[in-house]
């Protein structure tokens, strides 16, 4: 089933009198379940397209489509509907709020959003806690816990809600190389587990190779894509 879908999907940026070509027509359909990452040197586009697919920019032209809707045609407030529905994002720099608990974080999107009970809003984050194996840190600040133990919080609230697709940029950028892999088996888990579909901007080799499907861009386009049966002739940059 179709979750994302860009058709001619452009982007320029203008800044005075500078323009920038960030995107210059990507055509990219993602399947339900997917583990897909984006990759390409730096200035590409990686990190334009994941914003314009979780709606938290629209494109210069083209159309972008989540779970088949045009999401291109809503207005500010549907947008941010279509986000807290639908769309987990993870970031770079974890963007944990710092005076909350591990606990009160993953907590948060859960009682920002309808149709839960007290019971349920604790056992979902109860569970999460556990999946992301954080239990024991329930009670610790993001200051209290080391970068992966912060993103490892950050993928249990990016989950918290049951969105269709986790969006992630750059996820392993600030981890170490043992955080970097344990992140990536982590969501590799959990998109086995509940088929949640993972898209992840990436240049880093570690969370390459756990990709079932690399979409490579160059200067704003579709350059080419590999997938993990094919032979991996992808270089980094
Ligand atoms: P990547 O994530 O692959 O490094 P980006 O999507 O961040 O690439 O950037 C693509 C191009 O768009 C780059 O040339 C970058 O400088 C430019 N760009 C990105 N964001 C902005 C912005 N907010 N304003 C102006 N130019 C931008
Ligand atoms: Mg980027």
């Amino acid at each position: 089933m179709e979750v994302i879908r860009t058709e001619k999907v452009t982007r320029v940026y203008k800044i005075g009198e500078v323009e920038t070509q960030a995107l210059r027509g990507v055509d990219l359909l993602i399947q339900s379940g997917e583990f897909t990452a984006l990759v390409g040197p730096s200035g590409s586009g990686k990190t334009t397209l994941l914003q314009l697919i979780g709606c938290l920019d629209v494109p210069t032209s083209g159309k972008v489509f989540i779970n088949g809707k045009d999401v291109t045609s809503l207005n500010r407030d549907q947008r941010a509907d279509m986000r807290r529905s639908t769309i987990g994002f993870i970031f770079q720099f974890f963007a944990l709020i710092p005076t909350l608990t591990a606990y009160e974080n993953i907590e948060m999107p859960l009682l920002m959003s309808n149709g839960r009970s007290a019971t349920q809003i604790r056992d979902r984050v109860n569970y999460l806690l556990e999946a992301v194996d954080m239990a024991d840190r329930a009670q610790h600040r993001p200051d209290q816990l080391s970068g992966g133990q912060q993103q490892r919080v950050a993928i249990a609230r990016a989950l918290a809600t049951e969105p269709s697709m986790i969006l992630a940029d750059e996820p392993t950028a600030n981890l170490d190389t043992p955080n970097g892999h344990q992140i990536m088996e982590i969501m590799t888990r959990l998109n086995q587990e509940t088929g949640v579909t993972f898209v992840f901007a990436t240049h880093d080799p570690r969370v390459i190779q756990y990709a079932r499907r690399t979409v490579v861009l160059r200067d704003g386009l579709i350059d080419r894509e590999e997938n993990a049966e094919e032979e991996m002739i992808f270089a980094g940059d």
